[in-house]
C-alpha cells in the first residue's frame, strides 16, 4: 500500500460482487488512499456492495439505475452534499440480453440495440455530464471495454457494437472536457470471470483461448486490471487522456494464434 492517492475522492459504479472489476479498481485504490463512495443497481445489490464498501473504510453507498436520469440526479446531488467535488468516477457498467449474447449478430432486434446502447454506452456520456459538474479542480473518468469492439469475437456480437460505441464516445469526451483539465480513459481488459461474462455464450472457451494465444499465455486479473486502474486514476497518468490502455496479456498483438508443436 502507498500514497499515490492520498487526498482523493472518486465515485465507484459497477460493483456487483466480489469478482466485479469495479471492486478489482476500488481495492487498489482505496490501497492507495483514495476516500470512495459507490452506486449500485436495485436493492438487490446493496446487500453485497454495502459490506465491500465497508472493508475499504466507505459508507457512502448510493442506489443508481442508469437508465433512470433521475436516481443519476440523485445519486450525483447526494455525492454532492456530501463531499462537494471528486476527484475520478469508474464507470463499469454493461448489459445487453443473453439472447443477444449467442448466434448471430444479425438476429439483434431494435430494442435489444437501444437498450443495451444506452446502458453500455450513452450512461457514460450521462455520467461524465454528472461527475463534471464536481470535478472543479480537473479528474480522471474510467470505462473498461473489451477487445471485441474491435474485432469479430463469437457470440460478443451487440455487446461489441456497444464497446465500440464506449470508446468512440471517450475520444469525444476527452476532447470536450480536456480544456477543464478532466481525463477520458478505457482500459480493454482481457476475458474475466464475472457475473457480467456468464451471460456471453461460449465464456469459457474465450477464457481457454486467450490463455493459449496471449504473449503471457495466461488470463488476467481484476487485481491487475485494478492496479492499471489506479494508474490512470492518479496523477500517475496526467498526461494521458482519450486513450485505450489494453489489460489483456497482450492478447490484442496477436495476427494469429500461437502455432503448435504439430502445425
Ligand atoms: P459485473 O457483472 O461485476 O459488473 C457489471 C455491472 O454493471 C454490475 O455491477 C451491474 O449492476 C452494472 N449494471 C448493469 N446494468 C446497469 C444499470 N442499468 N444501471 C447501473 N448499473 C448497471 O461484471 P464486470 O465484468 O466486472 O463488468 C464491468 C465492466 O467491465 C463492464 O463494462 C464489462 O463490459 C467490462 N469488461 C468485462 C470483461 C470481462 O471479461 N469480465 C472484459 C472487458 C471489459
Amino acid at each position: 500500500d502507498g500514497n499515490l492517492m492520498k487526498g482523493k475522492r472518486g465515485l465507484i459504479m459497477g460493483v456487483a460482487n466480489n469478482r466485479s472489476i469495479a471492486w478489482g479498481i476500488a481495492k487498489a485504490v482505496a490501497g492507495q488512499g483514495a476516500e470512495l463512495a459507490f452506486t449500485y443497481q436495485g436493492e438487490a445489490l446493496k446487500r453485497r456492495v454495502d459490506p465491500l464498501a465497508a472493508e475499504v473504510g466507505s459508507d457512502l453507498v448510493v442506489e443508481c439505475d442508469v437508465t433512470d436520469e433521475a436516481a443519476m440526479d440523485k445519486a450525483f446531488a447526494e455525492i454532492k452534499e456530501k463531499w462537494g467535488t471528486i476527484d475520478f468516477v469508474v464507470h463499469a457498467i454493461a448489459f445487453a440480453d443473453k439472447s443477444a449474447l449467442e448466434g448471430r449478430y444479425i438476429d439483434t432486434t431494435v430494442e435489444q440495440f437501444k437498450h443495451s446502447m444506452e446502458i453500455s454506452a450513452f450512461s457514460l456520456v450521462a455520467v461524465a455530464k454528472r461527475a463534471r459538474e464536481l470535478m472543479t479542480e480537473g479528474g480522471s473518468i474510467l470505462t473498461l471495454t473489451y477487445y471485441g469492439a474491435e474485432k469479430v469475437i463469437p457470440n460478443y456480437n451487440l455487446m461489441g457494437v456497444a464497446k465500440a460505441a464506449l470508446e468512440a464516445s471517450v475520444r469525444y469526451l476527452a476532447a470536450d472536457l480536456g480544456p477543464e483539465g478532466i481525463r477520458v480513459n478505457g482500459i480493454s481488459a482481457g476475458a474475466i470471470k464475472t457475473l457480467a461474462a456468464s451471460g456471453i455464450g461460449d465464456f469459457r472457451k474465450m477464457l481457454a483461448y486467450g490463455e493459449e494465444n496471449s504473449p503471457l499465455r495466461r488470463n488476467v486479473t481484476t487485481d491487475e486490471v485494478g492496479n492499471a486502474g489506479m494508474y490512470m486514476l492518479s496523477d500517475l497518468s496526467s498526461g494521458v487522456t482519450g486513450e485505450i490502455h489494453y489489460v489483456d496479456s497482450g492478447y490484442n498483438v496477436m495476427g494469429m494464434s500461437v502455432l503448435k508443436k504439430e502445425d
